[in-house]
C-alpha cells in the first residue's frame, strides 16, 4: 500500500503520539508515590497523599499534566496552593479534609492550577494583567487538555467534554512578593518567580524547610516555550530560589511528583544559565526545543 506523504507522517505522528501517552498512562502511578503516605478520599479522580503534618498533595494522576495542587493546614486557618484542573470538584475533597476557612493561593494562573478557583470565595492573586486576564477565563486551555491521549482512566461521572472550560473567577486579595500568609502556627512567605508566567510564585515555609514551587521547578519537562514565559526573568527567579536550598529541606512542585530534593535548585540554576549562554545541546521537538538534564529538562521555543 502507498500513502502520500502527507497523510504517512500524519499517521505516524498519531501512533508516535498514542505510544508516547500509552507509555505515560501504563506506568502510572509513578514509583515514587509508593513510598508516600496515602490518605483514602471518596472521589477517584483525585488522590491524597501526606507530606508532612498539615500538608497535603492533592494529585490528578488521571490527565497527561498530574497536576498537584496542596493544602497546608494550619491551628487557624487552611490555605490551598492551587485548585488543579476542574475536571472534578477539589472544594468537596478539601472539605473532607480540614473544617477550617480556606484561602487559595496560585502558583500561577495557567489553566490547569485554577480550574476550581471559581468554587472558592477567598482567592489571593498577583497584581498582573497576566492574571486579571486569566481570572476572566477560557476555553482553548481547558479543551486541549481533554485532546486524545490526554485522559488516563475515566473521567468524572457527569463530567461534561464539551462544555469543560476554565471559569471566571473573582480574586478578593493582591498578593506581594514578601507577604507572609499567617495560617495560625505556620506562615508561608510569598517568593514573586516570574519567568514560566508574569505571575509565578513560591511559597515558602522557613520554619518547616518547605518550598512549594509551583511550575518554576518540578522533576520533568518544564514548560518555557508560551509568549508569557520570560526566560531572563526564569534565570533570577531560579538564582533566587537557589539561594534558599541550604535552608531546605524539601521542595514540593506543582507536577509529577510532590517530593524533590533541594539539591535540584542549583542544578537548575547551572542548566537554565547554560542554556541562556548557549552552551546546552537541544534536541527539536514539536517545534520546540528541548535542553535535558539529569532529572528535569526545558522545553522552549
Ligand atoms: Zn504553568
Amino acid at each position: 500500500m502507498k500513502l502520500p506523504i502527507g497523510m504517512f507522517l500524519m499517521v505516524w505522528q498519531l501512533a508516535l503520539v498514542s505510544a508516547q501517552t500509552r507509555d505515560w498512562c501504563n506506568n502510572q502511578p509513578r514509583s515514587a508515590y509508593s513510598k508516600l503516605e496515602r490518605v483514602r478520599i471518596a472521589d477517584p479522580w483525585f488522590e491524597v497523599y501526606k507530606i508532612r503534618p498539615g500538608v497535603l498533595a492533592i494529585y490528578e494522576p488521571h490527565q497527561f499534566e498530574e497536576v498537584i495542587s496542596y493544602l497546608v493546614i494550619g491551628s487557624q486557618k487552611a490555605l490551598l496552593f492551587d485548585t488543579g484542573m476542574g475536571i472534578s470538584n477539589i472544594k468537596a475533597v478539601v472539605e473532607d479534609l480540614t473544617q477550617l476557612p480556606v484561602s487559595v493561593v496560585n502558583s500561577h494562573t495557567h489553566n490547569d492550577h485554577v480550574g476550581d478557583n471559581w468554587r472558592f470565595t477567598d482567592v489571593y492573586g498577583m497584581p498582573t494583567d497576566f492574571t486579571r486576564r486569566n481570572a476572566k477565563g477560557s476555553t482553548a486551555d481547558a479543551q486541549a487538555e481533554l485532546a486524545p491521549g490526554q485522559i488516563c482512566g475515566p473521567l468524572p461521572t457527569g463530567f461534561d467534554v464539551k462544555s469543560y472550560r476554565t471559569k471566571a473567577f473573582d480574586i478578593s486579595h493582591w498578593l506581594h512578593d514578601g507577604d507572609k500568609i499567617n495560617l495560625g502556627d505556620r506562615t508561608l512567605e510569598v517568593i514573586s518567580t516570574p519567568g514560566h508566567t508574569p505571575d509565578s510564585i513560591a511559597l515558602l515555609d522557613e520554619r518547616n524547610g518547605l518550598l512549594f514551587t509551583g511550575d518554576t521547578f518540578y522533576p520533568g519537562p518544564i514548560y518555557l516555550y508560551r509568549p508569557e514565559t520570560d526566560l531572563d526573568a526564569y534565570v533570577s527567579s531560579v538564582q533566587r530560589l537557589a539561594e534558599l536550598a541550604p535552608r531546605l529541606q524539601l521542595l514540593l512542585p506543582a507536577h509529577n511528583v510532590p517530593v524533590a530534593d533541594p539539591s535540584y535548585l542549583p542544578r537548575v540554576l547551572d542548566a537554565i544559565q547554560q542554556v541562556r549562554h548557549g552552551r546546552a545541546k537541544s534536541v527539536s521537538r514539536d517545534g520546540r526545543r528541548g535542553y535535558k538534564f539529569e532529572g528535569f529538562s526545558f522545553l522552549t521555543s
